[in-house]
């Protein structure tokens, strides 16, 4: 049974960070849309949002809805980036940030105070509304888009955007990949939480400290709900004790080895899915964002970022090619999707170049480490500054 049906109508499949600036952007340059997503829950840790992400945010237009500065209790400016070895201790590359304009503003930032915030902006624009359903399955007849319901229901839209994560129905979709086959995956991150106050102090510092072992590496900063953010990814075939081997040779270790230990339940595994880039990012009414569109390997800290870049590179599109709420929205669509179909793909080989590097071991890991304590590391801090200032 159809549920209802209105015209130029938008939804969104998932309530993640794309979904919500995305239809803050639309909601921005006048149009409404409509969230759909399981009921959300609160979310953990944090990232580290580059000042690409930060300059696409600012382009998303908190301050014309007097919350320009709402984001800043959930960030914490981070004073440097470093790699360093595990094995020697040394610091490979070391990366001052906020000192330049293309390195500035580096922040860490909470999960869920960037989603909450993007949501209070969206409400506030009175055009977006949320609404709790799973969607099982897409597809399009006449210029619309169909959306089947967990409960069996069908919604038809005129256009649907899947905010809905590497394993959401509308990736299917759009790559036409119809049996939803194993997800290969090599690698995986273990997420960890710890509160600062407990922690050495040299575990609080202000930066951004990605720590290259032997197959394995972690990265730890400090987060605004007071705690310490640390992201290790290692083999697919890892487990808890490697993960406390790994940071056994921290300067910390006791500590983390411990921490590790005691809260073993309390530790994230996620696997790093390998998923090809898409084609294209958008199949007759269904387009796709997000993680959805471009899944990025963690290791450039660039995923979330590129998420709110798709919806500030959006109203760009909208605003030059000067379309307005009651146009056809599929020009403006066609044109975004390629361009950024072609951006993301850029970033996301560096990406997942650097999780090859940072995942070397034996004679290879040490030649890594003298290659980043020598060219390497100009090249990379290069790399980013690039990716940083687009
Ligand atoms: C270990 C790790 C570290 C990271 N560190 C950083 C970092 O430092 N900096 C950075 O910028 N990025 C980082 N990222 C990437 C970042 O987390 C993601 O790019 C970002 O969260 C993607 O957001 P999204 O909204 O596209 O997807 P998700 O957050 O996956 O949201 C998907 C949404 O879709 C919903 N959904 C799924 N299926 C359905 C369905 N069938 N029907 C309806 N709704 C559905 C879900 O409930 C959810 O609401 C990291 C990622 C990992 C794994």
């Amino acid at each position: 049974m159809a549920r209802s049906s209105s015209s130029h109508s938008i939804a969104f499949a998932g309530d993640g960070i794309a979904s919500r600036a995305m239809a803050l952007a639309l909601a921005q340059m006048g149009w409404a849309s409509t969230i759909i997503a399981p009921k959300s829950k609160t979310l953990m840790g944090g990232i580290q949002l580059a000042p690409n992400g930060w300059a696409a945010l600012n382009k998303l237009g908190l301050d014309q809805l007097g919350m320009g500065d709402d984001l800043q209790p959930h960030a914490i400016p981070l004073a440097m980036m470093r790699l360093l070895s595990l094995s020697t201790g040394n610091s490979l590359v070391h990366i001052p940030l906020n000192d330049r304009a293309n390195r500035s503003p580096y922040t860490s930032m909470t999960r869920q105070g960037l989603a909450a915030t993007l949501k209070a902006a969206a409400q506030k624009t009175k055009k977006v509304t949320w609404q709790t359903g799973i969607i099982t399955a897409v597809s399009c007849q006449n210029n619309r888009a169909t959306m089947t319901f967990k409960d069996g229901q069908t919604e038809v839209v005129d256009w649907l955007i899947g905010g809905d994560g590497i394993d959401g129905v509308c990736r299917r979709y759009v790559a036409a990949d119809d049996h939803a086959a194993p997800q290969a995956y090599s690698r995986k991150a273990f997420r960890l939480v710890l509160p600062a106050k407990d922690c050495p102090h040299n575990l609080t510092a202000r930066a951004s400290n990605v720590w290259l072992g032997d197959g394995g590496h972690f990265v730890h900063y400090p987060i605004a709900t007071g705690d310490v953010n640390l992201v290790a990814v290692m083999p697919k075939a890892a487990d808890l004790d490697d993960l406390a081997r790994l940071v056994s040779q921290h300067p910390q270790g006791d500590f983390l080895v411990d921490y590790v230990t005691q809260h073993r339940d309390q530790i994230n595994q996620q696997p790093l899915y390998a998923l090809p880039q898409l084609d294209a990012m958008q199949r007759q009414r269904v387009l796709v964002i997000g993680d959805a569109a471009h899944p990025m390997p963690p290791h450039l800290a660039q995923g979330a970022g590129q998420t709110l870049i798709d919806a500030a590179s959006l109203m760009a599109t909208l605003s030059d090619m000067n379309i307005n709420p009651g146009d056809d929205l599929q020009p403006a669509f066609t044109r975004w999707a390629g361009e950024r179909n072609r951006q993301t793909r850029a970033i996301r080989l560096n990406a997942e170049r650097a999780g090859k590097i940072f995942g070397l071991d034996g004679p290879l890991a040490q030649l890594r480490n003298l290659g980043l304590a020598t060219i390497g590391g100009r090249v990379l801090t290069k790399q980013l500054e690039e990716i940083w200032s687009a």
